[in-house]
């Protein structure tokens, strides 16, 4: 390419990247400080992100909240802070991704004062998944996996690492990271001894042995709330996840990674 070629596509370059930025200061704002200040309080994951980072994530928090639907049930009135609880769950789980982070697929969030029956299964549960962009909790439940962190039981994690998982399996932008990722998991579950191992260790509850969905959707509520134990404990196990998720909690690549 000549000297000419090479200005033009400098140039060609540097209006992308200042329209970037105008449409960041234009449309993307960050939510009001009080919101802000809930996040900080509730989410350990929020306070860890350096400052420029935690600006995004407000961005994020506030485009997913204007894109949903959130519906009481049972004479439930949907609150501001439901919604950002809610949300920034869901932003943390697509962090390490630079487009459809908003999972454009998941519509409407149902939401129960506490456990309620669904028609689907014909059971009371605490939460559900479902192919139309749906995902529905019980309050009660989704607060109480915030209220230990170390726990590994998340009902928010576990929620959204479904509609991640139905969201990747049908959308572009997250086949970069999660296609490869999920084959090597499905052969680590079927010929190594992955799943003896965790089983071994005592390290996922029961149910997590039902089947591969409900085996990651586990892995990402222990990927979130014991990071540094599962990396010793399971290393391989959670370089998969950390590489669906494309974000490594324990050594925060996170905050390197350069996206909008
Ligand atoms: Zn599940």
């Amino acid at each position: 390419m000549n000297n000419g070629g090479l200005l033009i596509s400098a140039l060609f370059l540097f209006v992308i990247a200042f329209f970037k930025i105008i449409k960041r200061v234009l449309f993307q704002k960050r939510l009001d400080k009080e919101d802000e200040d809930l996040i900080y309080r509730k989410f350990k994951y929020y306070r860890n992100l350096k400052e420029r980072k935690q600006r995004q994530f407000s961005r994020r928090v506030r485009e997913f909240i204007k894109k949903k639907n959130f519906e009481g049930r049972k004479n439930l009135e949907v609150t501001n802070e439901m919604k950002l609880q809610i949300s920034a769950t869901a932003i943390m789980l697509t962090f390490g991704y630079e487009k459809d982070y908003l999972m454009s697929g998941l519509e409407t969030f149902i939401i129960y004062p506490e456990e309620f029956y669904s028609n689907n299964t014909k059971t009371y549960n605490k939460g559900e998944t479902n192919m139309e962009g749906i995902v529905v909790f019980s309050w009660k439940d989704f607060t109480e996996g915030f209220k230990d962190e170390r726990d590994n039981i998340n009902l928010g994690f576990h929620e959204l690492a479904h509609a991640f998982i139905l969201e990747s399996k049908y959308k572009e932008p997250f086949k970069e990271f999660f296609d490869e990722n999920y084959e090597h998991l499905g052969k680590m579950m079927v010929d190594g001894d992955i799943v003896e191992k965790a089983r071994e260790l005592n390290f996922f509850r029961e149910y997590a042995y039902t089947n591969k969905m409900e085996f990651i959707a586990c892995a990402v509520e222990t990927f979130f709330e014991s990071p540094e134990n599962f990396k010793k404990e399971l290393p391989e196990l959670y370089h998969v996840i950390a590489g669906m998720l494309n974000q490594d909690n324990n050594k925060k690549i996170i905050e390197e990674v350069d996206i909008i």
